[in-house]
């Protein structure tokens, strides 16, 4: 719905941000029977989650993944409507003395005789990996980091894994993998943070909606309707014991309860940074090329890595997408992405030095790409240190609740609970039962 519909002046609850995290707790509101709006200032739905259709190709703004193994996706997700394409679980690494392509053998039998050529150079490092990865044992993902606690407390990854000993050729493909997960090549983010994320990888395949991403964020929003006021933006916010008041452009909203579900930056700048500090953030450039049918080998699609002890080039991964994801590129033409971390004082790599990389570690030419769109995201993710600090408070006062992933974990899987909890917290303010009248 777009910003030309009138805006009520009066509702129960006013959810100020239509990512996972808003659409997820709205959508429980309304299913609690509560007057629900939500306003987000976009054109559509998906906060960080978007896509786009270029010439036949979808891209998505920034290269971003839905692991159907999340307990929240499958809680919530309806992932069998999506047309899930898998991308195969494993990478290729580029390390000093070669390439080596592994995955699990379990999910990828085809690739089985490359993994073990592959793994052969990792071997030395797997027993201090293995050592690292023993929280991993429960498959219970929310036991997952009680369990890791009580063998030791949360610190780097960096110092848990020079703990154990994690060195040489696997050190860096982990390394490099992670840095491309959670953004940070630091080595400062949660150790018990990368074990959820290592879990989440174990247990399920990470996927790319026939649709894009945004088809994930769409089907949350489904059945939100006239609640659902895109264009719009909440431009002041005060709440006190008795209610909440909403400012926008197009007049205020009065509301019992208002939920922020803006990203933490822009909660900090609504709220104030002495009520909520905004959150470090980690940024990325994603830049998205299509490549004739003839131009590179696309293999199955893994991600690859530059897991060298001298890096030539910026990128956190480039994979052939369209390899795993057809759906992402018209017949006959390929889809590349390659992606690279950027922030902290780094200089933005341009595109010529992201599709030399790419093309070095693809093993093709580097002539012939044309660009289909590129993508520079400055907050992708708030950064997760040590201690993890998940579950943080989301009631901030009688009428006033936060939500998002700087509330849980930087991930969909983190969006997801926090707009669970925000509901929760939501219907307890205001004495509704979980489902409701309507
Ligand atoms: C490039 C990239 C790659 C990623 N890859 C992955 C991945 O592979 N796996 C994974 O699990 N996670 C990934 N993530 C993280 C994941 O996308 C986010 O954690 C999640 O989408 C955050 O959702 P959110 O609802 O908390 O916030 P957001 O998506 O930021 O939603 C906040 C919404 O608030 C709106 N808003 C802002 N200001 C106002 C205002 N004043 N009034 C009203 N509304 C407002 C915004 O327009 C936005 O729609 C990635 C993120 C990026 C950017």
């Amino acid at each position: 719905m777009s910003g030309t519909q009138r805006l009520p002046a009066r509702v129960d609850v006013a959810v100020l941000g239509a990512g996972l995290a808003g659409l997820q707790c709205a959508r429980e509101l309304v299913g609690a029977g509560l007057d629900v709006v939500v306003l987000d200032p976009a054109d559509a739905v998906g906060g960080r989650v978007r896509s786009e259709h270029v010439d036949g190709f979808t891209v998505d703004r920034g290269f971003q993944l839905l692991n159907p193994a999340y307990p929240a996706v499958r809680r919530w997700v309806d992932t069998s409507a999506l047309g899930l394409q898998p991308l195969p679980a494993g990478v290729a690494a580029r390390l000093d003395g070669g390439t080596s392509r592994v995955a699990d053998p379990r999910r990828e039998p085809r690739l089985l005789p490359a993994t073990v050529r592959g793994a052969l150079p990792l071997l030395r490092g797997a027993p201090a990996a293995a050592r690292w990865g023993r929280p991993l044992l429960t498959r219970d993902h929310r036991g997952l980091v009680g369990r890791a606690a009580r063998t030791r407390p949360d610190g780097s990854l960096r110092s848990a894994l020079d703990a154990h000993g994690v060195r040489g050729d696997l050190r860096r493909v982990l390394d490099a993998f992670l840095a491309g997960v959670v953004l940070d090549d630091s080595g400062e983010t949660s150790d018990h943070f990368a074990l959820l994320l290592t879990r989440a990888f174990l247990d399920g395949t990470p996927s790319l909606p026939r649709a894009g991403m945004q088809a994930l964020p769409d089907q949350l929003a489904r059945g939100l309707g006239e609640r659902l006021h895109l264009g719009r933006a909440a431009v002041a916010l005060r709440s006190d014991d008795a209610g909440a008041t909403v400012e926008t452009e197009d007049g205020p909203v009065e509301a019992r309860v208002v939920v922020v579900a803006t990203s933490g930056v822009a909660a900090a700048s609504l709220l104030g940074d002495s009520v909520l500090p905004p959150p470090a953030t980690r940024g990325v450039v994603t830049h998205w090329w299509a490549l004739p049918g003839d131009r590179v080998d696309p293999g199955p699609g893994l991600l690859h890595v530059d897991a060298r002890s001298r890096p030539t080039g910026p990128l956190v991964n480039t994979a052939v997408v369209s390899a795993a994801a057809p759906s992402y590129a018209p017949r006959g033409q390929h889809l590349v992405q390659a992606s690279a971390l950027i922030g902290d004082g780094r200089e933005v790599p341009d595109e010529a030095t992201l599709r030399r990389h790419a093309a070095e570690l693809l093993g093709a030419g580097a002539s012939g790409w044309e660009t289909v769109a590129r993508h520079e995201v400055h907050d992708a993710l708030p950064a997760q240190p040590a201690p993890l600090a998940h579950r943080r408070q989301q009631v901030l006062g009688p009428s006033l609740v936060v939500c998002g992933d700087h509330r849980d974990t930087a991930s969909l899987q983190g969006a997801l609970v926090s707009g669970h909890r925000a509901a929760g917290a939501v219907r307890r303010l205001v004495g509704a039962p979980a489902h409701g009248r309507r």
